[in-house]
Order: C-alpha cells, then structure tokens, then sequence
C-alpha cells in the first residue's frame, strides 16, 4: 500500500537478503510531458493507437498512475517491483546490482500474436537496489534508449523493446550538471539477465538457482518441452532452426551420461545470445559494457548505455570512454558473451552436471558438498564445454546466414568467407570506409555495372565519403584498384547465383535493399537530437528520426527531405567513432 511503500523507501537502498525482487511503487515526476510512442510497439502490444491521446496513458507511462488496482490495493492485485541481480562488472564480481531505477508494472499478453510482455519503467524513482545514485534516468540516455531499441527490432535484431518516452523538463537531475529528467517505458519478453543467476550463486542460494531456472524454463520458455533436445549437428543444416522442442521419448531416453532439461535450458540461453551477437556483427552494432548483468536470459539486446553503431569500419572500436583494455569493442564481443554464459554455466553447475531430476524437496535435502563432487564438476564442464561448441557453431553460421544475405547471395560458399566477407572488412577497415554504407550503397550496383576494370575503378568511388579518401588512407587510386579488384570477384560470385538477365538484378537490388537499411541511429544523429529537443524545444524532430529508425529500408519517410539525406549520408568527419561516457 501507500503507506506501506513509504515505509520500504525509509528503508533506502540496502542488500537484499532471500529475494529475487522487491515490491516497489514508482515516485512520479511533478510535471510530465509525453513526447514520443513508437508505433511499432503499439502494434506489438495490441493497444489502439487512439488510446495514446488520453490523459490515462501518459498517466501509465509516468509512473502516475497504477493500472492494475484502483485506490488501495488488495493482495491479489498485482503491485509493482524491481528485481534484484549481480553481476561481474568488466570482469570482476561487483555484488548485487538490480533494478536501481526501473520499475515494472505489469505482464501483458498481445491476443493477436500471443507474444507475452513485462513492462516496465525505467528512472521512476529509487528503489531498494538504487545503491548511492537517485534513481533517475536524464533526457540524453532516454531518447538514446527509446530509439535504439526500436532501430534495432526494426533490423530484426532481438532487442528489448520501448513504448514510450516522457520528459520532465522541470526536474532537476544532477550528473555532471543539472539536467531534466525523463521515463522510458520500456518492455520485453523478460527482463532476467544472466546476472540474476550470479546473485543466488554469490549467495550460495542453490535453491533460489533451481527456482530460477525452473521459472525461466517454464514461464519464459513456455515449457521445457520448447527447450532444445539434441546438440545441433556439426553439419550445420539445421543450426538455424528455432529450437527443436525435445519429444516424449528424447526426455524418457535420456540416460544418466545424456543432457538433462538443466543442460537443455543452459543450450537454449546460449543459442539465443549466439544468434543475438551474430547480429550486432552484422550490422556492426556495439553495445559497450557487456557485463553479465547486461547480457539477457532471452538472448536480447539489453541495456543501451554507449552503444553505437560503427561508422567507419574499425574492428577494435568500443564506444564506451573508460574501456581502455578495449574489452567491450565490437571484435570482442562474441567471446565476452561467451565469457559472460560460462559464468552462468557456473551456476547452473550443479544442476547442470547431477541432472537434478529429482524432485524440489528432495533437492533442497541434499547437502551443498556432498553434490559437488568431482565427478558432477567433471560432467558440467563437459557439457559447459560442448554448449561452446554449439554457441560457436550457430554464431557462425547465423553470421554467415547474415552476411550472404547483405552481399545479396542466394547462397554461402565456404571460399567466400575469405575473398569476399574478410576482403571486403579488411578494404573498409584499411580505407577508413563506412561499413553500414557500403552495404546500402552496393545496393544498387547491377552487375552490368561492373563488367569492366574501368567501370568497376569508377563506381569503387561509390564508398569513398564524399570529401574522398581520408589522409591516412594512402592514394585514391590505389583505393579504387583496391575496390575494383573485390568488386570483380563480387560479380563473378553474383552471376554465379544469379545469372545475368537483366531482371535478375533488379530482383537481388530490391532483396539487398530489404536487409541493408538506408537509415541507422548513429551516434551523431542522437546527439543532434538531443540537442535540438532539450536545449531548443523541438519535438517534431523526435517523431521524424523515430520514423527512420521504425523503417531503416525505405528510400524516403515523407518528412523533411534535405533532413532525411543529411542523415542517411556521410557522417561528418569529426563526429565519426564518437564515444560516451557511463553517466546517463
Ligand atoms: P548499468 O551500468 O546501466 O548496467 O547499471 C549498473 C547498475 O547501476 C544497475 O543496477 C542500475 O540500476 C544502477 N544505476 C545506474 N544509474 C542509476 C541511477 N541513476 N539510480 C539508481 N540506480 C542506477
Ligand atoms: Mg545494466
Ligand atoms: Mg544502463
């Protein structure tokens, strides 16, 4: 109740004992303004669009208003709360993390896709998890948040999602220096992270573990039978596939040395997040301090602090300022989250490595020691240990699925890792080109375009920025030789697949186009958005970037054209690999 959550917040921040979340109402800002809806999440959701003019769902988003109970709540009503998790920070073990300022207030089922969500909202005010900081969020990060995560769903990225973003122009946040405040509010299939797990383990909480994993299996996943049964196969056909729900007869077959439903679970988490970082590889996308409390139970993009999308292509990029070990940098990035799942396979150890097929209460019987023996350490590496081999695998081959699909090839040939996908990065890298571009750009090229040494010398110009070669890229003419020598193997690769009719061009370009988006949130962007809707009161500018970003493969958005050019085109010289700080 009311009174009862004054009491809790008299309590303030504290270590929290025997619990995996707190019940926790948001502290609403005094003067709130609702400056943006994706349209896209509305769909998601199933909430009619008109329904965002009324004074109730700006008071829902804010934190104003509790939708699930009027007044005073009963117990059955449902209250919000914040969840508590750990995690290793850069590596090292930092304690208990949790919601420190987001807040959630309900699950929510779409009826027309079945799709299940938990919403929440995020600088809402502090709850017990809030440590030394206020729990609020400032305008900058909000909108940064609020539009990359629905840029990415709109790249098909597997993301946490944002509804809506309010500001509070009044409120006074100190960071650095005073700043208005704002609420995302946001939402996603689940919002665990792997450092939920490494709260219970650092707690020796190996009931709490199995709770967990039980819960996640059987409420996130929908039921272990939805969970993987059989390793994939090192042939790769069916990597791909959604995970095969294990049959009847896989589960009664499984034997003392075979997987157990812990093992399946540990697979399916891995899997995902294997898919997810093939992704962000793709489409050269950072996300900056991939710390386990980071890093998504359900395989997301979670937690938008520096991200950034890469301009020109620099594989030891990071956007995060304080990474000096360059540990978060977009190269590093498939085997952090790899470091990031051992973790959980750790504490999952036990599970993983007994089968713990025996029932709850005689699982909590069982003395901590006595089920760590060696034997059981030795068995969960074992299948830690081929979980990597599988997470290696369907990484690859879901980067591959990726990449064949932007260079607008029917199929993958495995010389085409080395002349065409490693030659192409290495000529962007060594020419200081912009990846996302070159992708859009060879968009458009038909083959008889390139059919000539002299032609193909010509349009490399195509990928250059418009001021030319930058200084430290050596000669342009080298360049182009550069480029015309990859684009001949390119089209010999294309007519390959393709034929060379005329027709059959046109219908790759409109494929390509489909997967290659014009538009891409960059760092710069953001930042110009941000400056006009904070210092100068815009907001239209909001609502017209949001659209790009909800539709990254169109040619045009219907808005202010110059605009939209302008920030499809070249990335101004030195607003290029910009990076961020941690305050937000
Ligand atoms: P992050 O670096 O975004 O992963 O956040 C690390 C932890 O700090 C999480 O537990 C956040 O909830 C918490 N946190 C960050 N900023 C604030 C804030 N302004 N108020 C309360 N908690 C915060
Ligand atoms: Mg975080
Ligand atoms: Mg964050």
């Amino acid at each position: 109740t009311a009174s009862h959550n004054e009491e809790r917040k008299k309590l303030g921040p504290r270590l929290v004992k025997n619990a995996a979340y707190t019940f926790v109402r948001p502290d609403p800002f005094e003067e709130t303004e609702l400056v943006g809806v994706s349209q896209t999440a509305l769909k998601d959701l199933g909430i009619d669009p008109e329904s965002t003019k009324e004074k109730d769902f700006k008071d829902a988003v804010s934190g104003n208003k509790i939708i699930t109970f009027d007044g005073e709540p009963k117990d059955s009503d449902i209250y919000p709360w914040a969840q508590c998790y750990g995690g290793y920070q850069f590596g090292s073990w930092a304690g208990q993390l949790g919601d420190g300022r987001a807040i959630s207030l309900f699950e929510t089922t779409n009826p027309n896709s079945g799709e299940r969500y938990e919403l929440q909202l995020k600088g809402a005010g502090k709850t017990p998890y809030s440590r030394f900081a206020d729990g609020r969020a400032v305008v900058r990060s909000s909108i940064r948040e609020f539009v990359v995560s629905e840029a990415l769903n709109a790249l098909r990225i597997p993301t946490t999602r944002a509804l809506s973003l309010v500001l509070a122009p009044e409120a006074r946040v100190r960071r650095e220096r005073m700043e208005p405040g704002a609420i995302v509010a946001r939402f996603a299939q689940t919002w665990l992270r792997l450092g939920t797990f490494d709260l219970a383990r650092s707690r020796g909480d190996r009931v709490l573990i199995r709770q967990l994993a039980d819960y996640t299996a059987e409420d996130v996943f929908g039921g272990w039978s939805n969970l993987p049964s059989k390793l994939a196969s090192t042939e790769g056909k069916d990597l791909l596939e959604p995970s095969r729900g294990a049959s009847k007869e896989d589960l009664e077959g499984e034997g003392e040395t075979q997987e157990n439903r812990y093992t399946r679970l540990y697979r399916e988490i891995a899997r995902r997040n294997a898919k997810m970082v093939a992704h962000w590889q793709a489409y050269a996308f950072t996300n900056g301090v991939l710390n386990t409390d980071n890093t998504s139970v359900y395989g997301l993009s979670i937690d938008f602090g520096p991200f950034a999308f890469l301009d020109n292509f620099d594989p030891n990029y990071t956007p995060n300022h304080d990474d000096h070990m360059l540990r978060y940098s977009y190269k590093n990035q498939p085997s952090i989250i790899w470091w990031n799942l051992v973790r959980l396979g750790e504490a999952l150890g036990e599970l993983i490595g007994s089968g713990a097929r025996c029932d709850e209460t005689e699982f909590v019987e069982q003395g901590v020691r006595e089920n760590w023996s060696d034997e059981l350490i030795k068995r969960a590496e074992t299948l830690i240990g081929q979980t990597g081999d599988e997470y290696r695998l369907i990484f690859m081959a879901e980067y591959k699925r990726l990449m064949t699909a932007r260079l607008g090839l029917k199929s993958f040939k495995e010389s085409d890792f080395g002349e065409l996908y490693s030659e192409l990065l290495d000529s962007l890298e060594a020419l200081e080109l912009d990846f996302n571009h070159a992708f859009r750009r060879l968009s458009y090229i038909k083959t008889e375009e390139i059919d000539s040494d002299e032609k193909r010398k010509d349009i490399a110009g195509r990928f250059f920025h418009t001021e030319g070669l930058t200084s430290l890229a050596g000669s342009e003419a080298d360049a182009r030789e550069r480029l015309a020598a990859w684009l001949e193997k390119y089209r010999s690769r294309v007519v390959e697949d393709w034929g060379e009719a005329s027709e059959a061009s046109e219908e790759r370009l409109r494929a390509m186009r489909a997967v290659n988006p014009k538009f891409v949130p960059r760092s710069w962007i953001l930042d110009e958005v941000i400056e006009r809707v904070e210092k100068k009161g815009e907001r239209e500018i909001l609502d017209r970037v949001m659209n790009m970003a909800l539709n990254p493969f169109e040619e045009e958005w219907g808005g202010d054209r110059e605009e939209e050019e302008r920030f499809c085109g070249d990335v101004p010289r030195y607003q290029r690999a910009m990076q961020c700080s941690c305050s937000s």
